[in-house]
């Protein structure tokens, strides 16, 4: 025990926020290499939790934001980015048997309008093909084709500039990553990831789409069973990339999801996609009422130190509780 009179209790402010995109029984799924927890080693992470951490609700951490208030020791909160089916089939079960809240960030695209996010697409793009050799020479393909009316590089300089092998993957699949994220002009980067989705994926985007994402029923299912809902934009993009008028637009449509949702005006919570964001994107949140929003900042959060409108997360890979890969 600490000697009583040393130093006094200093109130913990401090909590572990874990972020989680898929969850599914990946070996027996039709799309095994897609890069997610398994639902086994979900359910092993949550008893890891449960032992170690104090599971709380954002009910709990906007109280201590609001009124300056300490939280348990070793506080942990669960979120689920992108509004995947799986949360609505895998976790949510799980998290009601166990007792403990998920508080979960939809993009507004993929519930009302079924559409699939190009970042999804190229997840499955990579995972449906074997040979990722296919990929690129379909993507060189199509680059040949824009090179006709844009002024690209071409295709073995650009190979050879991003092709490098990363600690996770090949150097074909961070070529092809790169090359569809960020180094395509946005004009064209949709159109090629389409074409290569169709090729490789599915011809039905919106067939697709109902299979991969929550629809507004079942968000309001979990809701109703007190699960926590907060926004993450519209259409997945960048934010920090976005002019303000566009910031804004994003943001007043996650407000009116929101609002569909049921959840109440001084509960507002944001989830940047991809972590991105910048001083004019917090002022537009502060300016909407939103107490709390939450970057991929690799951090324990702490309620002293950092905006509570840039709360860093960890990665579900970045904790214990999962075998070595
Ligand atoms: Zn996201």
């Amino acid at each position: 025990m600490n000697d009583p009179g040393a130093h006094p209790a200093i109130p913990d402010r401090t909590i572990t926020i874990v972020m989680y995109h898929y969850v599914r029984d990946l070996a027996r799924s039709r799309f095994p290499e897609i890069k997610g927890l398994t639902t086994d080693h979900f359910e092993r992470q949550l008893r890891y939790l449960r032992m170690h951490h104090t599971p709380i609700r954002m009910e709990d951490l906007l109280s201590a934001v609001m009124e300056d208030s300490p939280l348990p020791a070793n506080a942990c909160l669960l979120t689920f980015d992108d509004g995947y089916i799986d949360h609505f089939l895998t976790v949510f079960p799980l998290l009601d048997r166990y007792g403990v809240q998920g508080s979960f960030f939809p993009t507004v695209r993929t519930v009302r309008e079924s559409r699939v996010l190009d970042a999804n697409k190229i997840h499955f793009i990579l995972a449906a093909v074997n040979d990722k050799r296919r990929i690129v020479s379909r993507l060189f393909a199509a680059l040949d084709d824009l090179r006709r009316d844009l002024p690209l590089e071409g295709n073995e300089e650009l190979f050879g500039r991003y092709a490098i092998a990363g600690r996770f993957d090949s150097a074909e699949i961070v070529f092809v990553k790169r090359v569809l994220q960020k180094h395509l002009p946005e004009s064209v980067r949709s159109m090629i990831i389409d074409r290569l989705f169709s090729e490789f994926v599915s011809r039905e985007e919106k067939a697709f789409a109902r299979e991969l994402y929550m629809d507004l029923d079942q968000i309001r299912c979990m809701r109703r069973h007190g699960m926590f809902f907060g926004g993450h934009g519209a259409g997945h993009y960048w934010m920090d990339s976005l002019s303000p008028p566009e910031q804004e637009r994003e943001v007043e449509a996650s407000l009116e999801l929101l609002a569909d949702i049921g959840v109440e005006p001084d509960r507002r919570v944001f989830c940047y996609p991809y972590g991105g964001y910048n001083r004019s994107l917090v002022d537009i949140l502060r300016e909407r009422g939103f107490r709390l929003a939450l970057t991929a900042d690799p951090e324990i959060a702490s309620l002293d130190i950092h905006d509570p409108l840039a709360l860093p997360r960890l990665d579900t890979n970045d904790l214990p509780g999962r075998p070595a890969a």
